[in-house]
């Protein structure tokens, strides 16, 4: 079902606006965005639309603020306030990846580190399985072939970004951060989390010397499957403390 040019698919839940607010105080709160980054959410009714902050910090964003955009990142009410020059990152991906309702692109400072070396990103323990499934990096400079002040602020390098992204859950972004995608406002949280606590554990490892024993294959699918259907659990308490309900 889609909806005309320049009109609304309609409002959505209270619970889920609510929930993808949380999801910017949340990641805020635990170090993952500053004064950048963004999380949007798809349509829930229209898989032609997405929702995400106009330009502001994620951790001011509150329900208000919230701008519903076509797949091309374009506002569907002209008169929309100025959005995040980087809101291709969001539209190119949900356009490629119908698994995907939730997006968020950071710049998680310790996963900077693995996008510029050859040390590769894998899973250390089993809260972050879903890096088992491989971790690209996307450079800006290769893919689109010029200098550029390494921002996806073109359709182009957003499909470029989401071609690197495949089928995976997380890619890095060679001296930027990364892009996290989820079927959902809570796991995208959870794994946007989850990758930057991986990152930190897999650079203490380095320093600890000798081989690094990482999850296997199968581990790495199991303990996603385990960890994901208690989704509940860490999203409930992250929403509570941003919410001022502890
Ligand atoms: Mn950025």
């Amino acid at each position: 079902m889609s909806t005309p040019k320049n009109k609304s698919a309609g409002p959505i839940s209270k619970e889920q606006l609510e929930d993808l607010v949380a999801a910017s105080l949340i990641l805020a709160r635990e170090g993952i965005l500053d004064a950048f980054g963004h999380v949007s959410m798809r349509h829930p009714t229209d898989p032609s639309r997405y929702l995400l902050s106009r330009n502001l910090a994620p951790e001011l964003v509150t329900a208000a603020d919230i701008v519903e955009y076509d797949l091309d990142s374009e506002p569907v009410d002209p008169n929309a306030p100025r959005g995040f020059l980087e809101r291709y990152i969001h539209g190119e991906i949900y356009k490629v990846r119908p698994d995907v309702n939730s997006v968020i692109h950071t710049h998680s400072p310790s996963v900077v580190p693995f996008g510029i070396t050859k040390t590769v990103m894998q899973p250390v323990y089993h809260m972050s399985g879903f890096l088992g499934r491989g971790v690209p990096v996307y450079d800006i400079r290769k893919e689109s072939g010029r200098m550029t002040d390494i921002l996806i602020r073109e359709p182009g390098h957003g499909r470029d970004l989401a071609r690197v992204l495949a089928d995976k859950p997380m890619a890095l972004m060679r001296g930027h951060g990364n892009v996290v995608v989820a079927g959902d406002v809570k796991v995208a949280t959870y794994r946007a989390v989850y990758t930057e606590m991986n990152a930190r554990l897999q650079m203490q490892a380095i320093l600890c010397g000798g081989p690094i024993e990482f999850l296997a294959p199968e581990e790495a699918f199991l303990t996603e499957a385990t960890i994901e259907g208690q989704i509940h659990r860490p999203w409930d308490l992250w929403k509570a403390k941003v919410m001022g309900k502890r």
